[in-house]
């Protein structure tokens, strides 16, 4: 059973109190309300760090391309029906093609979303859409489901005492991630408004609406495919099909003219295309290591490494391929470089800090956890904060870590319960 986390706001309750009958911004509709707008504002505000950092965190590799989406995004903003929100556009660094607006208008791209795109036409009618999801309110609607059920809980973790590989235990899926992640599923009509009002933003704006069309196009074009990669990612909020293709046409068709910016495009996203080869590679070592194959996942992340140096990801994969060979000092160096490159990313200080632990560093292993846990709780870090904090004595601390642990469950949970019950506290 999940347990509540005293010091997580549980907003989603507070949320679901009012409901109200509102006008939607963009239809001029009348539609139901659950969240008042400065409601949405607290919500896109609190988990906009933690959405991203559960999604790969920023892309850092080429800090232009954020800029150069940012400026775009602030371009459609201008012209949608609530030019006033605090819009903000970030690109992170995922593989999987997907796009996401929070409510309020936080919004992230992955950069696996803009290595597919050819123009910033494209880029456009992709950041309209979103656009429109958080100025017309779509997410303060009764027809949005799954938004944030679970914020304030910890995932299960695994336990790292009984993973037989090391590399288990630092599998990506095994921190227990606080399940902060943003994931809405729009009805219908809010995908096709969505589309529609998309392709206006893009005409105010000056840019072709021959983009939406085309990107739709793609989307098809992967579904068919079946790419694994683009089912989880934003077809599964934004099922392609044939109407919307269709629909897009008689839109773009109204309004022809207007700009592609080819060429800014291809620029902005040069670095990006150079590195492709290089992700690849990672994705190839990843799925290696997976399989247990751990040198040939080390001799593909070194080969990754080598052609993109600045990337983050592809450090912490060879640290963690380190530390399945037990060559932990390398590991270490490793989890550095990767820090090195991103200190705004969760991961590598979780990494670094269990490390540091297993190797008696105790007050590094500490300064890590606590780091990382302020980017993006785990439950794998809290449980060995807990044990720290016992070490040094601090009972009342290792509580506070081990409830949040506990509150995960499996195998982890488990263990912290049992930490707990040692210290004569019954988790509640
Ligand atoms: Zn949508």
């Amino acid at each position: 059973m999940k347990r509540f986390v005293g010091y997580f706001v549980y907003l989603f309750i507070a949320l679901t109190v009012t409901t109200a009958c509102t006008v939607n911004p963009v239809t001029g509709d009348r539609q139901l309300s659950f969240m008042s707008a400065e409601q949405e504002l607290a919500l896109g505000q609190q988990h906009y760090v933690p959405s991203q950092q559960a999604q790969g965190g920023r892309y850092v590799v080429d800090p232009d391309l954020t800029v150069y989406v940012n400026q775009v995004g602030q371009r459609l903003a201008d012209v949608s029906d609530r030019p006033g929100l605090p819009y903000e556009f970030v690109v992170l660094n995922n593989d999987v093609p997907n796009a996401w607006a929070l409510p309020g208008g936080k919004m992230a791209i992955n950069r696996g979303l803009l290595v597919h795109l050819e123009d910033e036409s494209q880029l456009a009618a992709v950041l309209g859409h979103e656009v429109v999801h958080a100025a017309a309110r779509h997410s303060a609607s009764q027809q949005t489901r799954n938004i944030m059920l679970q914020a304030g809980l910890l995932a299960a973790g695994v336990a790292a005492a009984t993973q037989e590989s090391q590399y288990g235990a630092l599998a990506v899926g095994a921190l227990g991630i606080g399940a902060t992640a943003w994931q809405a599923r729009y009805g219908r009509s809010h995908e096709l408004e969505a589309d529609r009002y998309g392709v206006e933003y893009m005409v105010r704006a000056g840019y072709d609406p021959q983009g939406a069309v085309e990107l739709q196009e793609t989307f098809l074009k992967f579904s068919e495919g079946r790419n694994p990669n683009w089912l989880e990612g934003l077809f599964a909020s934004h099922p392609p099909s044939a109407e919307r293709m269709r629909l897009n046409q008689e839109l773009a068709d109204k309004h022809s003219g207007g700009v592609r910016n080819r060429d800014a495009y291809r620029q902005a996203t040069a670095q990006l295309r150079k590195d492709q080869p290089a992700y690849e590679k990672y994705q190839q070592a990843e799925r290696a290591a997976e399989q247990g194959e751990y040198s040939k996942a080390l001799s593909l992340a070194e080969q990754a490494i080598e052609h993109q140096p600045r990337e983050n990801l592809f450090w912490e994969l060879k640290g963690r391929l380190l530390v399945e060979d037990d060559r932990e000092q390398e590991a270490l160096e490793a989890f550095d470089r990767a820090i090195a490159a991103n200190p705004e990313f969760f991961r590598p200080l979780v990494y670094r800090g269990v490390v540091h632990k297993y190797l008696g560093n105790h007050r590094q292993a500490e300064a890590d956890l606590t780091a990382s846990q302020k980017l993006l709780p785990t439950q794998l870090a809290s449980y060995h904060l807990g044990e720290l904090a016992l070490q040094r004595g601090a009972r009342d601390d290792a509580i506070g870590h081990f409830r949040l642990a506990a509150s995960g469950g499996g195998e982890l949970g488990a263990a912290a319960e049992r930490q707990l019950q040692q210290l004569g506290i019954t988790a509640n």
